[in-house]
């Protein structure tokens, strides 16, 4: 066991990570687990932070999609040589926002790994690290055994939030609307499709993005192409530039999913009336509890012979290109570009 972990430090918008070395814990609180992290991939959420898009406390370690090893636990069940992925939300199980609300990711004392002050959690509170600590309020599965550690890592963000957003379907669901084909799109598209969903629709201004929807049970729709009338529409395009589309797709008592704007410039143009006379429901879904990402390591399990989800993400960089490796994933050329310590 190395004594040292060695973090990527984040300063700030346009600023180099910077290579950092950092204690072990001595010894763990209860419940929680030191893992050392195999493989970590870039989110969205992480470019904009690193654009300076979303605020981030400075300095801090990114990331917060990975796979790692058990190091050592302190939590019953979890042992030393598990491999596990883990919620990107640590909660206190106590709160309303907790309990009462079953929304765990907003508890009022919430915690997000790769998005906390480098200060907390002995300084291992991000995946673009060789290790990291996982608090008790956590929680953590073992990622069965046939699914690679690429194909796993984006689970605990972007699929579990898909599987969170589509847990309510309208009563009669055939036909769905997607908006956006990142890597959301992609999954909601899988996800539906092996729902039996007939017709899954997901529009996207990238022709490679669109290619790969055909990949995943999606059926591509052009920006300049109308979309039938549907049941359900899923927008994880990130704009509000196309909400009045989606509202025109959809038919009476269809119900719209917005899981996509997770900035301020999201600004509506809507009317009260538009949802009102077509008796819609709107939802918005903002990460997710755990339960989402136990379903989500299953669903990856039982269609990865259906999906080529191991497409998604690149051939892992060094932790130590990691400015690189961001170069690399705003390109966009891949949902998702790895990392590995
Ligand atoms: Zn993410
Ligand atoms: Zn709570």
């Amino acid at each position: 066991m190395v004594e040292r972990a060695v973090v990527q430090l984040f300063r700030g918008s346009g600023q180099p990570f910077q290579l950092e070395h950092v204690d072990l814990p001595n010894e763990l609180e209860v419940g929680e687990i030191l893992v050392q992290i195999s493989l970590a991939t870039i989110c969205g959420s992480d470019l904009h932070t690193f654009t300076g898009r979303r605020d981030a406390p400075t300095p801090c370690v990114l990331g917060h999609e990975a796979v790692g090893v058990v190091l050592s636990s302190r939590r019953p069940g979890v042992v030393p040589g598990d491999r596990i992925t883990w919620t990107l939300a640590d909660a206190c199980g106590h709160c309303p926002r907790c309990i009462d609300w079953n929304l765990p990711q907003k508890c009022e004392r919430l915690f997000k790994y790769g998005h906390a002050a480098f200060a907390d959690n002995y300084g291992l509170n991000g995946c673009y690290a060789s290790h990291i600590v996982i608090r008790p309020g956590t929680a953590a599965f073992v990622v069965p055994e046939n699914l690679s550690d690429t194909v796993a890592a984006p689970a605990n963000c972007a699929l579990a939030t898909i599987i969170n957003a589509l847990e309510q379907l309208p009563k009669r669901c055939d036909r769905v609307l997607i908006q956006g084909g990142g890597l959301l799109g992609i999954y909601a598209c899988a996800w539906l499709a092996q729902q039996g969903i007939a017709e899954v629709y997901c529009v996207d201004l990238s022709a490679p993005r669109l290619a790969q929807v055909a990949r995943f049970g999606g059926i591509p729709l052009r920006i300049d192409q109308t979309p039938p009338t549907v049941d359900l529409v899923l927008e994880v395009a990130g704009t509000s530039a196309v909400i009045p589309q989606g509202i025109k797709a959809l038919r009476p008592g269809g119900h719209y999913i917005w899981a996509g704007m997770v900035h301020p410039e999201t600004a509506l143009q809507l009317t009260g009336e538009a949802v009102v006379r077509k008796c819609l429901t709107v939802r918005g879904v903002h990460n997710y509890a755990p339960p989402h990402l136990q379903v989500g390591l299953e669903f990856l399990l039982a269609n990865q012979e259906r999906f080529p989800f191991q497409q998604l993400t690149s051939p892992p960089m060094p932790l130590g290109q990691l400015d690189a490796a961001f170069k690399r994933a705003a390109q966009q050329k891949w949902q998702r570009v790895a990392v590995q310590p």
